[in-house]
């Protein structure tokens, strides 16, 4: 692997990507903050995403259900008994806790402490609703988005008149009490999931397990993610989720190894069943053709944006060595090139007066970023060596630069700098908008 994590997450802090939480309490475990650009890359992730599904897809529609819902859902849909939990040992000491099957000794890795048998810890976090804390208040931040998929079946359905096959795509926040904390953003406490429910006929339930599985890896590598740092593994059956009939793991080959990144399950007829059961409505669908009612079955993709990030981070990061501009003080440094694919990257063009204290010369260079602002990200950088700017945005990814120099007050034109190559082409600043969206294509 070209690169360790410890670089990776100086970068985010540096940058403004991802801080640590509560940092100036001095941190709050499992749990980051994304800043400025890290927003940025965060939604152009989530919108891929969203495009993908919805625009691309004539037949997936959009969902934003709620965190809090009701407890009833998180009872049958087998999250509240022993399916969703993680096998722990507790130290008798520290009262530390820790997953049985990472313990390389019968002992605590912190304190030497005796440990506990293992016990099944529910990974749901709990909170009340209303004024008084009681078991009858009790309820769940969701540990995963896709049951309001399923609880709002029928409204999408009737709604939207949706017709089997056709998927529901979602984007938000779920909630997982995790104990692991290593690895910087892959395992959180918060994090937000991208999940599709595609409702089908049970019979046709492999075919699309087989296409959203490709679909969802071509979606990686158009993304840039290289086939060789990416694989699927089919997850045997007695590890696989509490509902999956079948299940495949995406992984990517993080610095500190295979991790999974996203999970194609086929749920069969499991949730809607069980929320039939459970609510006594009746969840099935009438197809006009055969003129029978049948419970659809579920394919469902569900990705996890935070590790996704981690992985097009890792991808994209670039060191040379040296560096790779010509002049002799920049070569003792190395240099670090962000090659994130432009529908990614924070910011898509960076506006650069050559220096800094020639009045028109930084006014032609605003008016420049006046032009391009409603259109793209931009930034305008006036500060520092024009140098060590290039490098600023190579360091974040921007795919262009765009320099004006005394040139361009008298040709009205610009030079267009490639973050992959160097290159430096001079464009007129009448066409700019038609040419910056042409290169970002
Ligand atoms: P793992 O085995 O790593 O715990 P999982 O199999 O429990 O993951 P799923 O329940 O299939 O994960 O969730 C789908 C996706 O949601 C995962 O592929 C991952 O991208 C994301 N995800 C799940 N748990 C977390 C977490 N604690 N932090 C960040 N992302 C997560």
């Amino acid at each position: 692997m070209k690169t360790d994590i410890e670089k990776i997450i100086s970068l985010c802090k540096r940058r403004g990507i991802v801080f640590p939480s509560s940092e100036i309490y001095g941190g709050f475990a499992s749990c980051y903050d994304f800043g400025p650009l890290g927003v940025e890359l965060k939604n152009n992730i989530k919108r891929a995403w969203r495009d993908e599904m919805t625009k691309f897809h004539e037949n997936i529609v959009g969902l934003d259900a709620g965190i809090l819902m009701s407890p009833k859902i998180w009872k049958a849909s087998g999250h509240l008994t022993a399916g969703f939990a993680d096998e722990l040992v507790e130290c008798k000491k520290c009262h530390k806790r820790f997953k049985k099957d990472e313990l390389k000794s019968q002992k605590c890795p912190e304190c030497n402490g005796e440990l506990t048998k293992s016990r099944k810890f529910n990974l749901m976090l709990k909170t009340f609703v209303g004024s008084v804390e009681s078991e009858a208040t009790a309820t769940y931040l969701r540990p995963e988005t896709c049951q309001g998929i399923y609880v709002n079946f029928l409204n999408v359905l009737n709604s939207a008149r949706m017709k089997i096959p056709f998927g529901v795509a979602q984007v938000g926040k779920a909630f997982r009490n995790e104990i692991t904390t290593k690895n910087f953003i892959f395992r959180l406490l918060e994090f937000e999931q991208m999940e599709m429910q595609w409702f089908c006929e049970s019979k046709t339930s492999d075919k699309w397990f087989k296409y959203w599985k490709n679909e969802r890896l071509k979606w990686y590598y158009d993304l840039g993610i290289e086939k060789e740092n990416l694989r699927i593994i089919e997850v045997p059956e007695k590890e696989r989720a509490h509902y999956a009939k079948k299940q495949i793991d995406i992984e990517y080959k993080f610095p500190f190894g295979w991790k999974e990144i996203e999970g194609v399950h086929n749920r069969g007829d499991y949730d809607l069943s069980n929320h039939m059961k459970h609510s006594g409505e009746d969840l099935r669908y009438y197809d006009e053709q055969s003129k029978k009612k049948y419970i659809p079955h579920i394919i469902e993709t569900s990705a996890g944006v935070e590790r996704i990030l981690l992985a097009f981070l890792c991808e994209a990061y670039t060191e040379i060595k040296g560096g790779r501009t010509k002049t002799t003080k920049a070569k003792k440094e190395e240099e670090i090139v962000l090659k994130l694919n432009r529908r990614l990257a924070p910011v898509k063009a960076a506006i650069l007066p050559l220096v800094k204290n020639k009045p028109e010369l930084t006014k032609k260079a605003k008016q420049v970023y006046e032009l391009l602002k409603p259109h793209f990200a931009c930034q305008y950088d006036e500060l520092g060596s024009i140098g060590r700017r290039y490098r600023r945005q190579d360091e974040i990814g921007t795919p262009l630069c765009l320099t004006i120099d005394f040139e361009s007050l008298e040709n009205n034109d610009l030079t267009i700098r490639f973050r992959d190559t160097m290159k430096q082409e001079r464009v007129k600043i009448d066409e700019l908008t038609e040419t910056v969206r042409n290169k970002l294509v």
